[in-house]
């Protein structure tokens, strides 16, 4: 446990994050912290780099609505000023605390109080000792024996409060180094590519590394390092998780067809527009933009609602079914506004509510079928002469 948060043992993956306040600024650090709880963050690192910091975290803690964690960095008399505040996890860096007995001061305090800790080792700030032993490389064995040293030195205490991570900024390279380790241990294990970078090379960096593991059945919390404003990473980490269904959806999942030579509309700005406008809205339903009323409907059924463009206007449909007819300037409030009804009353409630306008609105998108048809023909996308060309290719 993390505060209130269960952290491996089959419990949910968490999102993590942290804050780039000096946490001295308890004011400013407190403000990044409710952001992050309401972009969806489970859980939050502060620096505990000073002893002001460590004051900050005392007034931090009691009024954080998540968990957090003190990152220690270099001086292990932070960690227990940082359990002193209140904190509700520690993150060690064995590469930069050494001394064994400092580690055991820290692991037993920890231990009085119940609080885990997080062995967090670092590519790229690795027990030089390790980096001999190894050739003078990072290696994911080398990362994994500084974890492992670590877990000893806890273990001599009878401290077993202990998450793991082994990050580096080289996706193969941690994805080995967590591979090996969770054949080590069975203790919790933490993501992350380090400093992966701005997005969206490092949210894409990051999701490789984090989303090859998780599929693996590797990790229990996981964080997104990138060069942005926390709450992107946030947003970034619970994206992930939904995606690959670790966790409830909470927001939109917003499809929309790639567009092509029968799209009635530019579906890159509609879909951008609507995603614009759910925003933050908590409607956990998947909604469909469709560049055509030919093919939109049927390639979109199994969404809860979506609208597909016609002759200037759009066709709404619920559950692949027409229910209503909008001049193409309202597609987006209207997907709006039904998307809040269907997640208030229900898709039955709103193909009840749409009893009188269903009729015309499936006539309606005969209409524009039959004319789209018409003016572009049965082969849109000229795919038939692409065909021929490919079949003179064998021939
Ligand atoms: S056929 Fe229609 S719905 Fe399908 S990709 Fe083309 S425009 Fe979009």
């Amino acid at each position: 446990m993390v505060g209130d948060v269960p952290v491996g043992g089959g419990a949910p993956i968490t999102i993590q994050s942290m804050t780039i306040t000096k946490t001295a600024d308890h004011e400013a650090t407190r403000q990044q912290i409710y952001g992050l709880a309401a972009a969806g963050c489970d859980i939050v690192r502060c620096t505990c780099n000073e002893p002001e910091a460590a004051e900050g975290l005392a007034r931090i803690v009691p009024r954080s609505p998540v968990p957090i964690i003190a990152d220690i960095h270099h001086q292990y008399r932070r960690a227990l000023e940082a359990l002193e505040a209140g904190v509700h996890g520690l993150r060690l860096n064995p590469g930069n605390i050494r001394k064994p007995e400092h580690i055991k001061t820290v692991a037993r305090e920890a231990k009085d109080r119940g609080i885990p800790i997080r062995i967090g080792v670092n590519g790229g700030s690795l027990d030089p000792a390790l980096y001999d032993k190894y050739g003078g490389k990072v290696t994911p064995e080398a990362m994994v024996e500084s974890a492992l040293q670590e877990i000893a030195y806890f273990e001599e205490v009878d401290f077993d409060l202990i998450k793991i991570s082994v990050k580096a900024s080289s996706v193969p390279l941690m994805i080995e180094a967590y591979r090996q380790l969770s054949e080590a241990t069975d203790h919790p294990l933490h993501l992350g590519v380090t400093e992966a970078g701005p997005p969206p090379t490092g949210t894409l960096k990051a999701t490789a590394g984090i989303a090859t593991l998780l599929a693996e059945g590797i990790g229990d919390t996981i964080r997104y390092s990138l060069t942005a404003d926390p709450v992107e990473e946030a947003k970034a980490g619970r994206q992930l998780l939904e995606a690959m269904g670790l966790r409830e959806r909470k927001n939109i999942d917003l499809i929309a067809c790639p567009s092509c030579g029968r799209a009635e509309v530019d579906v890159y700005t509609v879909a951008q527009d609507a995603m614009t406008a759910f925003g933050e809205r908590e409607i956990p339903l998947q909604v469909a933009v469709m560049g055509c009323v030919v093919n939109g409907p049927g390639e979109a059924r199994d969404a809860d609602l979506g609208i597909a463009a016609g002759n200037k206007r759009g066709h709404l449909f619920v559950k692949g079914q027409n229910v209503m007819v909008v001049p193409e300037d309202e597609m987006v409030d209207t997907l709006v506004e039904w998307a809040e009804f269907i997640h208030e009353h229900g898709a039955d409630a709103a193909l009840e509510k749409a009893k009188a306008t269903k009729d015309a609105a499936r006539k309606a998108a005969q209409e524009d079928r039959d004319r789209n048809l018409g003016e572009r023909g049965e082969d849109a996308n000229e795919s038939e002469a692409v065909i021929a060309e490919i079949r003179r290719g064998e021939g």
